[in-house]
């Protein structure tokens, strides 16, 4: 028990803890020396129906590097398998520390947990912990994220450990604290059904369809219906990252959740000109996880979902595989359908017309030829002009956009409900890779200015805003290629 727990709001209510033993480990966070805050997000901790204005920097460092639990908290590390580049591994939270549910406004449950936390069972040759610049990465694009009304994981808060963690040089310790609806993975499942325990799937698909599915409680073949939900979420996601030109980096199993949340932010990050296979992550050699194979990983991902519920799905192996690869069959014509309407949108178009798709892959091609600028080409559509727009004076350019003028004529369109559609889909700032980076190289020297003011901008990524022409412009083209890396 401690004396900061009632006043601040949190209400545990565990769960998960009390899934067969072989499903997670209950340990608590190793304590670090020096903690301090770097950054505490307040606007979450308002939606999280918490307050943390009556607390002191000391009270909030011990908190949120979790050298003093909360009441109520019950500390645990997941146990979780994963394919990751196509290879099946054991894994589990090697450097993280889910500290309770805490139920919000209107008993919403989410998960509390801390990245960066010490060694687990799970950590393998790890360390257990994270470096500041990755935390903080962390905490910059998934905010984003948020902003640009696409499902993910939050930030709370990130502290300095006082500790240095060893990477190729020594890096500054930290630790996260992230906010998910629960963090339920492809690979929890993977997991399950391959432990010896043989109630361990049944146990883990009842919790998840208590937790984030209720509707399906009881209903015949609960499986199937589960796999169709979460494929149709995880496309949907995948659309929505499609849609602003994110690129996760890093889209193994384990990085999969079952909620349909954007989950593990390493070497994600956002393409300024369109090339579909643009790949910033330094581990993805092969282009695995690049941002036009991000839809077929998805289905492939899922695939081994379907694969994980087999057992579930009809005592009868051969009708259970024959059911579960219908529904994956499905994939494609589901995403095609989400796609082409998130583009529709994109291009404020309304109703469908069989021409619509050559439209679009007309001005995709365009872009990719010419090394145009994903987001900004889009702001050009809308007439927020923001680089130099020499580009859109280029004939082909000139001539699609003749075309895509008429067809913005049919189904009863106005050019002001076109831009009211527009609007709302496309961005006109996004994390730029070169003002994150500024910002967490700032962040290493002490100065979280740039930072916050990154954050700022972000929060509002649909709307009109003075002076942030420097955020809206990509990088100057170089020879060197924008690299990310996984936050180990
Ligand atoms: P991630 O790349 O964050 O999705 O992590 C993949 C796996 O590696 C997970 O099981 C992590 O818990 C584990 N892991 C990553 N970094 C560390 C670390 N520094 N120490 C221990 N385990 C880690
Ligand atoms: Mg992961």
């Amino acid at each position: 028990m401690n004396k900061f727990a009632s006043k601040i709001g949190w209400r545990f209510d565990n769960t998960y803890s009390k899934l067969p033993g072989t499903m997670l480990s209950k340990l608590a966070p190793i304590p670090v020396k020096a903690p301090k805050v770097v950054i505490l997000n307040h606007s979450l901790s308002k939606d999280l129906a918490l307050d943390f204005s009556n607390t002191n920097d000391e009270d909030l460092a011990s908190i949120f590097s979790g050298n003093l639990l909360p009441e109520g908290s019950e500390t645990i590390a997941q146990a979780y398998a994963g394919h990751q580049f196509g290879h099946f591994t054991m894994l589990g939270d090697g450097r993280a520390i889910i500290i309770g549910e805490h139920l919000s406004k209107n008993n919403q449950r989410f998960d509390i947990q801390f990245k960066g936390s010490g060694k687990t069972p799970f950590s393998r040759n790890g360390d257990g912990r994270a470096a500041l610049g990755p935390m903080l990465r962390e905490y910059i694009i998934s905010e984003a994220m948020h902003a640009l009304n696409i499902l993910t994981t939050r930030s709370l808060a990130v502290v300095k450990t006082g500790e240095s963690v060893m990477r190729e040089t020594p890096l500054i310790g930290a630790i996260l604290t992230r906010v998910a609806k629960s963090h339920i993975r492809v690979g929890t499942f993977q997991y399950a059904v391959i432990s010896e325990n043989k109630n361990n799937l049944k146990a883990l698909f009842d919790y998840t369809i208590n937790r984030h599915y209720p509707d399906l409680k009881n209903l015949k073949n609960s499986p199937i219906k589960l796999l169709n939900l979460v494929i149709e979420k995880q496309i949907k996601l995948v659309v929505d990252w499609m849609r602003v030109g994110f690129i996760h980096g890093v889209m193994n199993t384990d990085n999969m959740a079952i909620s349909g949340e954007t989950i593990d932010y390493g070497p994600c990050a956002f393409m300024d000109n369109y090339d579909p296979e643009t790949v910033f992550s330094s581990i993805d050699l092969q282009g695995r996880y690049a941002f036009f194979n991000q839809p077929g990983i998805a289905k492939w991902n899922l695939a081994r979902f379907a694969e994980s519920l087999v057992p579930l799905i009809d005592e009868n192996k051969d009708k259970a595989i024959e059911m579960a690869t219908e529904c994956i069959n499905n994939f494609a014509n589901i995403y095609q359908k989400y796609w082409f309407q998130m583009m529709r949108k994109k291009l404020g178009l309304a109703g469908e017309e069989i021409k619509d798709e050559g439209l679009i892959v007309e001005l995709l091609s365009w872009m990719h030829k010419n090394k145009a600028d994903y987001t900004n080409t889009f702001c050009f559509l809308m007439n927020e002009k923001i680089q130099d727009d020499k580009i859109y004076s280029n004939k082909d350019f000139i001539n699609w956009k003749h075309q895509w003028q008429e067809r913005l004529k049919l189904h009863n369109n106005s050019p002001e409900k076109s831009l009211d559609i527009m609007r709302l889909a496309n961005p006109i700032v996004i994390p730029r890779n070169h003002k994150v980076e500024e910002a967490l190289d700032a962040a290493n020297q002490n100065d979280l200015n740039p930072m916050l003011k990154l954050l700022e901008i972000l929060e509002k990524p649909y709307e009109k805003q003075k002076a942030i022409n420097n955020y809206q412009t990509p990088a100057p083209l170089t020879n060197k290629k924008y690299q990310t890396f996984c936050g180990t």
